[in-house]
């Protein structure tokens, strides 16, 4: 289709504005000004494409519109920080749907025009078959995070060469369809098999892998998009496409690094198909400690290191955690903060947390940075992480996360741990840092517990500090 000028340079200036977004999102201090970026390039793309007035049906955009707000905004209101992920599934599965079926009016309409294979029909095939499967792939991912479905693996013998004679049977649909458009019957075979195949990929797939398959899934979606502007000759699709690919692609592939785990293992390793070993034994004696104590010695330390993981997320704990820090620096402690890149249920997690609180940025260091300082450091305060501590993912070559790399806080001279109870974290494993003779329960809400030590430091408590 040829494009007047005016959306040509819409277009333009909308595809330079992905990309400002883009770079200026991975970085903490610019990534709000990313995130405006982005939502100018949106609003551009929107703007020039309502311009194609040959192509537009204006009262169907204005439906679509409030159909999508009517979701769209309570999704953004309503879906709690820790719920980020099952949230990002939900709209992959409604954009993956979009494209798919818009693939299907094109290939209809290339069917009524007569055309054999073409270009475009191959293009059509293509982003169906990624729009299909992420779709129905997506819906999936999203039931396993909200636990509507079992988080477990679902494997049954088979399972495998049922999946791949799927997969065949939908790519082979895709190519006899690019031949012949206008085969209604090929058309469904190919709909219902690609979405079946969607269910079949992450079935197999456990809950604690889910928000790297869902950076998969964005990739694939990303791809599909790419596809379609290839088969509408619409350029800005074509580089959003591409953007939105590689970008999911990159993320799982962080992800993957920083625990130790090849794609090929997230996707077939069937990871969380067993709980080992966790909370089923029996119990095992720890030493626990009430606010006060645990106020006592972060007082008496000269370091501090706060080590945060997913519970500081479920319990919003970030602002007591904030005015935690501020009254440790104000009694000359010195407090830092380890950032694990998997800590949380998505990377940066802890990071935004922290930054929406106000710790100021210069105080989170990164895993590798601050694991050679543990061992010099006087207390290690874990508040909601657990995998991320691990030591087996170090020390047991037959634990789930081995070779993950962990926060060596088992290396501080004491350590604290906040979390309600001895259950386990997300890998479903039990943890051995929590019966070390120097380290110290803190049983309790994460909210509750540090709001608890934050009156203590500052006098409010039962307990009156004496020391310095
Ligand atoms: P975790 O291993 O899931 O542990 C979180 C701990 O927080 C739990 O043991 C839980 O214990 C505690 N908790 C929950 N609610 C709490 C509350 N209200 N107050 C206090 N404690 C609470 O979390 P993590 O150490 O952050 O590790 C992240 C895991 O997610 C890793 O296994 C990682 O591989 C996986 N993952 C992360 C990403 C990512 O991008 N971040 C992506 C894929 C997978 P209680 O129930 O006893 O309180």
């Amino acid at each position: 289709m040829n494009m007047p000028l005016v959306v040509e340079a819409a277009y333009t200036v909308a595809a330079v504005c992905f990309i400002l977004s883009l770079m200026w999102m991975s970085h903490p201090s610019t990534s709000r000004r990313g995130v405006q970026m982005g939502e100018a390039g949106m609003l551009l793309a929107i703007i020039g494409t309502l311009q194609l007035k040959q192509v537009v049906d204006y009262p169907l955009i204005i439906a679509a519109l409030l159909l999508g707000s009517l979701i769209g905004v309570p999704l953004a209101y309503k879906m709690p920080m820790t719920a980020i992920p099952q949230r990002t599934a939900i709209s992959h599965s409604l954009g993956a749907l979009a494209v798919a079926l818009i693939g299907v009016v094109e290939m209809r309409r290339l069917g009524a025009e007569g055309r054999g294979l073409s270009f475009a029909s191959a293009a059509l095939g293509f982003e169906m078959l990624l729009g299909f499967v992420t779709c129905t792939a997506s819906v999936l991912a999203f039931a396993k995070l909200q636990e509507l479905v079992t988080t477990r693996p679902m494997v049954f013998k088979g399972q495998q060469l049922l999946s791949l004679t799927v997969f065949l049977g939908a790519a082979g649909c895709a190519v006899a369809l690019a031949l012949h458009p206008q085969n209604g019957i090929l058309l469904a075979a190919f709909v219902g098999l690609s979405l079946v195949f969607g269910v079949l990929l992450v079935a197999p797939i456990g809950g604690a892998d889910m928000p790297t398959v869902i950076a998969l899934l964005n990739s694939y979606a990303g791809l599909a998009a790419s596809a379609m502007g290839f088969a509408l000759s619409n350029k800005l699709l074509i580089i959003t496409g591409a953007l939105d690919g590689a970008s999911g692609f990159i993320l799982a592939m962080i992800m993957c690094k920083a625990m130790n785990r090849s794609f090929a293992n997230v996707m077939f390793g069937g990871f969380g198909q067993v709980a080992a070993g966790a909370s089923g034994g029996e119990a095992r004696p720890v030493r626990s400690a009430s606010p006060e104590d645990a106020a006592l010695m972060l007082e008496n330390a000269n370091s501090v290191v706060i080590v945060p993981g997913y519970g500081m997320a479920v319990a919003q704990a970030q602002h007591k955690v904030s005015e935690l820090y501020q009254a440790l620096s104000g009694k000359n402690v010195d407090v830092r903060f380890a950032i694990h890149p998997v800590a949380g249920r998505m990377p940066g997690h802890m990071n935004v947390l922290l930054a929406e609180a106000n710790v100021p940025y210069e105080r989170l260091v990164e895993m590798d940075d601050i694991n050679g300082e543990l061992a010099n450091t006087d207390v290690a305060l874990i508040i909601g992480a657990n995998d991320v501590v691990n030591p087996a993912a170090r020390d047991d070559p037959k634990s789930a996360i081995a070779g993950m790399p962990i926060i060596e806080a088992d290396k501080a001279r004491t350590v604290m741990v906040i979390k309600r109870s001895m259950n386990p974290g997300f890998a479903g494993i039990e943890n051995e840092l929590y019966y070390l003779d120097k380290t110290h329960m803190l049983f309790g809400d994460a909210k509750d517990f540090v709001s608890g030590m934050v009156k203590e430091l500052s006098g409010g408590g039962m307990h009156k500090s004496a020391s310095g």
